[in-house]
């Protein structure tokens, strides 16, 4: 089965930038899975996997501007430390820190600039923007989307939305 619209599509990958090594990757962790064709994925990434089959490797590099985007000015907010998501709640908040906040949009990854007892400052830039990214790509799944998953315009199950 080829990769293509209202496929669900499971992955494992590594991220690294070019010539300064990796930033993470699924390895300890569930594969990545989403709906193909719904935005769910970077659109590099899914223009790279289209056609792919299970098994098959992929390797691309997407400039700032097709992964998260160039480094925003200006980008450090002030935000209740109850907006911060109760996940990113366990450890003590420290500046470099990636943490998720409950936005009007979802969740959102945020780098903690300064904590404090009741405000948290955080850089809004993704912890990726103004990054050259490579992605390692092993893909390890492809099948049809339920029902369900189309209407819903996502993945269900591990690594797509629990619910
Ligand atoms: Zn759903």
């Amino acid at each position: 089965m080829k990769i293509e619209k209202n496929k669900v599509v499971t992955f494992h990958y590594t991220l690294s930038e070019p010539g300064k090594g990796e930033l993470e990757n699924s390895k300890d962790q569930d594969p990545v899975s989403y709906l193909h064709g719904h935005n769910g994925m970077l659109q590099g990434v899914e223009d790279a996997l289209e056609g792919k089959a299970v098994d098959e490797k992929v390797n691309i590099t997407l400039e700032p501007e097709q992964a998260y985007g160039p480094v925003r000015e200006n980008a450090v907010q002030r935000v209740p430390l109850k907006h911060i998501a109760k996940s990113s709640k366990r450890a003590k908040l420290k500046p470099g820190m990636v943490v998720q906040v409950n936005t009007a949009n979802g969740l959102q990854e945020v780098v903690v600039v300064k904590a404090g007892l009741k405000n948290v400052d955080v850089d809004t830039n993704h912890p990726f923007a103004g990054k050259t990214l490579t992605f390692d790509i092993e893909i390890s799944e492809v099948r049809d989307a339920t029902e369900e998953e189309l209407s819903h315009g996502h993945s269900h199950g591990v690594g797509g939305h629990q619910h």
